[in-house]
This record gives structure tokens, sequence and C-alpha cells, in this order.
């Protein structure tokens, strides 16, 4: 066992999204969620439970030993099958990151996945921009005023047609 930094075999990610936290007062009894694929260090393992640090929750837990496995954080990354997510510090496929443009290194993902991303976007206040884009237009129509022209030339369409039948 070798002291000082850690070794790239102690970065772990979790199989599972249940553990136990450790707390102030020791570990909890109860079994609790995290996000799954959660990257960390591997503190210890017993063989039965895992001692590991979550980088995202910035706790530590107690996993079953089956469920945490090694990962090689120099083989993530873009030019990888999977990527670390800037924010919750998942170990995901590169697909759940959204597509960047294209850099000198060819294709770039971006640093943070998808759902993290939707939580950005859900937190931000909405600019006037946004809001235009979503409503389509510079003034929001009263609720149903669209709706109810519609309504109506259908109406005048129709009849239209059946007069012209008659
Ligand atoms: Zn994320």
């Amino acid at each position: 066992m070798h002291s000082g930094s850690f070794a790239m075999t102690d970065w772990v990610y979790c199989l599972t999204d249940k553990g136990y936290r450790h707390e102030e007062d020791g570990v909890s009894p109860r079994l609790r969620h995290f996000r799954k694929n959660a990257v960390g260090i591997l503190r210890g393992d017993d063989g039965e439970m895992a001692t590991v640090w979550l980088i995202g929750l910035n706790e530590t837990w107690n996993i079953g030993s089956a469920d945490v496995e090694a990962v090689d954080v120099l083989k993530t990354g873009d030019k990888w099958p999977k990527k670390i997510c800037n924010i919750c510090h998942s170990l995901l496929a590169v697909d759940s990151f959204e597509p960047n443009q294209n850099n000198k290194h060819g294709r770039v993902r971006r640093p943070t996945c998808r759902p993290c991303r939707t939580d950005i976007d859900k937190r931000a206040p909405k600019t006037r921009q946004a809001r235009q884009a979503e409503t389509g237009g510079e003034e929001t129509p009263e609720k149903g005023g669209t709706v109810q022209m519609s309504d109506l030339s259908e109406t005048l369409n129709c009849r239209s047609n059946c007069e012209n039948r008659s």
C-alpha cells in the first residue's frame, strides 16, 4: 500500500444509485439514493461494503462492493465512449452530452450532461426573448384568442362549403 496521492485505480463509479451516507454521528442506517453512475474515490473496501467519497455530492457513502467499479478517468471524455459530467460527476455515455461545435481536436461535446443542463435551464429566469420565442410573437394573445379565430374561420369555411353545395 503506497501512501500519498491516490492512484488512478482509486477512482470508481457506482453501478447502483443507493447506499448509506456517512453523517456527523456515523453511517446512516437508512438506505438512500444518489445519482447512478456517480464518480468518486474509493476510501476502503471490506469486500462487502465499499466506502466511497462521491465528488458530485461531496459526501462519503457506504455502497455495496459489487456495485462499485474502477474507472480510469484518463480514458473518459470526448475521445472515449464515456465522459464525466462537470456538475453531477456521473460517468455517462457520451450520447448523454449535447454535441458542441467542432474544434481542432475534432468533435467535442458539452461538459454538462443533458439532465444537468435541463436543471440549469429550469432554474434560469426566462429572458423576454426566450418568452417571445416560446409564444412566437411580441404580444401574448389572450388565452384561447387564436383558437377562437381558427374555430371561427373553420366554421365560416364549412358554412360557405355547405352553401356552395346546396
Ligand atoms: Zn450531470
